[in-house]
């Protein structure tokens, strides 16, 4: 915007400070209108998937949610395996496979990591504390592994919190390869030592091979869904998990079967020896208040077992958030 303004060389030394004072108020004007307009244009979301990952990730809508683990054989609770969850500001609840694969690709795992674990405390610690027998598993990429980064993690997330680090879990996926064996190895030691228990993810559906996992000194196997669907239908994999379970039951490590949506697999599983499982049978992934009144019916604190009946939950209220 120009303005002109035409006035005598005389009458000018005098009106000289106006101007100037005309000058800014008009400029500050200016300002204010485009800051305005600024203001109100509508936030679109950023069209890089990556960026879109980090802000909502600035955001807090990357959300924990649990899905139970049972034991198959007395039906209790042991614990549950932490999910992530992309609950958007629509309301929209995304899976992980629309955004794991990139913010493993950027590097911004062991953050979104963080996240979940800072907000399970928050959300199951006082439960948990109450009940040291339930653990709680965390899915943790390889590369978080490979130095002791992750042991400072859980040192200062978990140290100060109300559950024990032997209730921690962490599962590391077999589906992907892992670059520096012995220095996994040491990592995993020194957890142990911690008291943390070490699961190995996926058996099964990756590449390293049976020897791998021994290497790793693991507590826990967790069996893939690709081989609970085939259980008596596929040969090979019910001998694969005969395997399984042969060597976690020599080596004194734990078996957990993922993926059970049959009564039927419940009963195969149960026997060839399993003890745990997890699956759609029993319950999905569920958002924290709905585990915790979860918890509260199934596994009441003893000296609450008496009192007043646990709130009535409805199988319709588990079966809407897988
Ligand atoms: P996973 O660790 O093998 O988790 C089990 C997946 O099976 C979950 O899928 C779970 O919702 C699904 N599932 C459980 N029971 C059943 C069932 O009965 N039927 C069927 N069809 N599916 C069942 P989800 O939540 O989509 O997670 C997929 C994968 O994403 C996980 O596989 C895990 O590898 C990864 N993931 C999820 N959360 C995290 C996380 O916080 N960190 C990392 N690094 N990976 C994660
Ligand atoms: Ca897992
Ligand atoms: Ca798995």
């Amino acid at each position: 915007i120009a303005a002109t303004i035409w006035l005598p060389r005389s009458s000018l030394a005098p009106q000289q400070e106006e101007l100037r004072r005309l000058g800014s108020l008009v400029t500050g004007c200016l300002a204010l209108v485009i800051l305005g307009f600024l203001l109100l244009i509508p936030r679109q979301p950023p069209d890089n998937p990556i960026t879109a990952i980090e802000e909502a990730l600035k955001a807090g809508e990357f959300v924990p949610y649990y899905q139970p683990i049972l034991d198959i054989r007395t039906g209790k609770l042991r614990g549950a395996e932490v999910l992530a969850r992309w609950r958007k500001p629509d309301g929209s609840v995304l899976l992980p496979a629309n955004f794991i694969p990139l913010a493993e690709s950027t590097g911004i795992m062991r953050d979104l990591t963080r996240t979940l674990m800072r907000q399970a405390v928050k959300e199951l610690g006082r439960m948990l504390a109450q009940r040291p027998h339930l653990r709680i598993g965390f899915n943790i990429v390889p590369q978080h592994f490979a130095n002791e980064e992750i042991i400072d993690d859980i040192n200062y997330i978990f140290r100060n919190s109300p559950l024990r680090l032997s209730q921690i879990v962490l599962e590391l996926t077999e589906r992907q390869p892992i670059e520096s064996l012995e220095e996994t190895q040491r990592v995993i030691a020194a957890l142990q030592q911690m008291g943390v228990h070490i699961a190995i993810d996926d058996v099964g559906a990756g590449h390293n091979g049976l020897s791998y996992i021994l290497k790793l000194g693991v507590d826990v196997i967790k069996i893939d869904k690709m081989f609970v669907d085939s259980l008596g239908v596929d040969g090979s994999s019910s001998a694969i998990v005969r395997t399984l379970i042969d060597l976690a039951q020599s080596l004194r490590m734990d078996i957990v079967a993922e993926g059970v949506e049959t009564f039927e697999q419940v009963e195969q599983l149960r026997n060839l020896g399993i003890r745990a499982a997890q699956g759609h049978v029993f319950a999905p992934p569920l958002p924290g208040s709905l585990f915790l009144q979860l918890v509260e019916a199934i596994d009441p604190r003893p000296q609450a077992a008496g009192a007043a009946p646990a709130k009535e939950l409805s199988a319709g209220s588990l079966r809407c958030s897988a």
